[in-house]
């Protein structure tokens, strides 16, 4: 159960619905301007959220706020509203469309005046225990305005007996668990901070400026820097906080880290193909992913088609790994949103024939190897199949850049609930046969783990967080013991 608004009126209901944070967030600190620095970088991060957009500012004397709903370009369109955020300081955040309704008060970043000052947090990624540390907070008489977990750390760090800002931050931080990368703003520093197991991104990037100790970007991704013209300087390391003021950056580690989780499906999907993350390009991660579906899975064809955008890097890798010619055979519409984010089955069917159509030249008579990163209801794949065979292609081979989706996310990735997984309820066999594709493979676990560098899949203690392909879920799922129950 979650506290969350009820959609039409003021009063709060117990809602049943999971709150998914996968977002982007942006932290900036440096002399004047970040208002606009931070709008360019959340316009990078667009892909990470589409629905609703915030920035936060502090001028060094009072904190400024415009929230929206809508993408970077319409929240802050009127110029008037950057300018209306005056100072150096940001933060900012992009929140991707999660079920229930969209609400203005559901817009981070989220702002609380406390003794202390002003102060606000934006953040990317699940708390898995943020119910019930809800239900603790709401019986010790904390009032909640919003269902974004983020409010969960405000109402921590109002609560905490602690004397000082990073202190009480720390308090907050001890006690939730779950994937999130945060930002979070004070009149006197810019705080981030990773997840023990790093299963989010936050990098950590340098503007360039007249006093260079005084200017500091965080980013979701490195994409964000160049649009800002910073420099990438690191990822923020798993567990770690990096305080910000004018005296420079101080990095703590408040938590024994043992390993990093990070998102295997950031690779994958989630993250913009030019972003890099610890040290690895999302663009080779990917074309590596479709070279080992090449090998694992060949198949006699004339063309490889990706399905368009999120296949393009695996399939120019299966192209050039199986020497079988690259080909655009699909197009895709860039003016309408994800259909993956869309809330209803019957609209992203829609919106499958809105967003994709074929290039008739590049399929006709063809033996069509259709490259696409995951499956994950099925419908999409579905619509798709049939669009290459309407145009004319006499064979279609459906290759997934992942292996099976059969988990639900818990961490922060919108992903389905687990019955609505098509990998969950089918075998490869049912599920090429109801996407009518002619034969039909994913790349296999260890196939994933090599196109990362590593040998295979590290079965006692994998590198990287893949529970919605294994199962295997590093962080413990507190608020969701029937949904584990379910999934075990
Ligand atoms: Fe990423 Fe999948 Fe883990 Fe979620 S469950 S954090 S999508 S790898």
């Amino acid at each position: 159960m979650n506290y969350s608004p009820h959609h039409h009126c003021d009063s709060f209901v117990l809602e049943e619905d999971r709150f998914h944070e996968e977002c982007g967030v942006i932290g900036i600190w440096t002399t004047q301007d970040a208002a606009s620095l931070a709008a360019l970088g959340l316009h990078a991060l667009q892909h990470r959220g589409q629905e609703a957009s915030g920035i936060v500012t502090f001028d060094n004397h009072n904190f400024h706020v415009h929230r929206g709903l809508g993408l970077v370009g319409e929240v802050f369109a009127d110029p008037r509203i950057i300018s209306n955020l005056p100072g150096g300081k940001a933060i900012g955040h992009n929140r991707y469309a999660t079920t229930g309704s969209t609400q203005l008060r559901n817009v981070q970043p989220l702002y609380g005046d406390f003794e202390f000052g002003g102060f606000a947090v934006a953040h990317n990624g699940n708390l898995t225990n943020a119910q019930r540390l809800k239900q603790s907070l709401v019986r010790r008489g904390c009032l909640f305005q919003s269902s974004t977990d983020s409010e969960v750390f405000i109402h921590l760090i109002a609560v905490s007996l602690y004397d000082t800002v990073i202190d009480r931050f720390i308090d907050a931080l001890k006690q939730v668990q779950g994937a999130y990368s945060l930002v979070a703003l004070s009149k006197n520093m810019l705080i981030a901070a990773r997840d023990p197991l790093g299963v989010r991104p936050l990098i950590l990037g340098k503007l360039p400026s007249i006093e260079p100790s005084q200017s500091w970007v965080i980013a979701s991704e490195t994409c964000a820097l160049l649009s800002m013209g910073a420099e990438f300087v690191r990822d923020i390391e798993p567990g770690e906080v990096v305080i910000i003021n004018d005296e420079g950056l101080r990095s703590i580690k408040p938590f024994s880290c043992t390993s990093k989780r990070f998102c295997i499906f950031e690779y994958v999907y989630f993250a913009r193909p030019d972003s890099i993350i610890d040290n690895t390009s999302v663009y080779d991660a990917r074309k590596r992913i479709g070279a080992e579906l090449a090998q694992e899975s060949p198949i006699d064809a004339d063309v490889v088609v990706p399905v368009p955008d999120s296949g393009v890097p695996a399939a120019l890798g299966y192209a050039a790994a199986s020497h079988i010619p690259f080909e655009l055979g699909i197009i895709r519409s860039h003016y309408i949103g994800r259909t993956f984010i869309e809330p209803t089955d019957q609209i992203r069917h829609l919106g499958v024939k809105l967003k994709h159509s074929t290039n008739r030249v590049a399929l006709k008579d063809k033996k069509v190897i259709l490259i696409d990163d995951s499956i994950v209801r099925g419908t999409t794949s579905k619509k798709i199949v049939e669009m290459v065979r309407a145009a004319g292609a006499t064979e279609v081979h459906l290759r997934i850049a992942s292996p099976p989706t059969k988990f639900s996310c818990f961490y922060g990735i919108d992903t389905p609930t687990q019955e609505k997984l098509l990998a969950y309820t089918h075998t490869t066999e049912d599920m090429r046969q109801l996407i009518g594709a002619d034969s039909l493979a994913f790349v296999s676990e260890d196939g994933l783990y090599r196109a990362l560098g590593e040998k295979s899949r590290n079965k006692k203690q994998p590198k990287y967080c893949d529970a919605c392909f294994t199962g295997d879920y590093p962080i413990p799922l507190i608020d969701h013991d029937a949904s584990l129950a379910k999934v075990k």
